[in-house]
């Protein structure tokens, strides 16, 4: 892994192994997208988000286009990605 969070590191370093892998396998499959497109898993933002549900939504400043505005989370893999120009 080449960088945690500090909440990532937090759990890291609570739970074994093999748990700590099924927490950032979910935490990648869950999708944080802006109204423009940019899409980042929970895990690349530094969030953890295992065993969920629902699709919450996180306001957040996005780096693409540079706006704070509500993200949608989403159960939503990034084999298919959002339409890019
Ligand atoms: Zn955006």
């Amino acid at each position: 892994m080449s960088s945690m969070s500090s909440a990532q590191k937090f759990f890291a370093a609570l739970l074994p192994g093999r748990w700590m892998e099924a927490m950032e396998a979910d935490s990648r499959l869950w999708i944080v997208r802006c109204s423009c497109g940019c899409a980042r898993s929970v895990w690349e933002l530094g969030g953890i988000r295992y065993k969920a549900v629902g699709e919450p939504r996180w306001f957040m400043r996005c780096p693409q286009c540079g706006r704070r505005s509500w993200h949608k989370v989403s159960r939503d893999p990034l084999s298919s990605p959002p339409h890019k120009t």
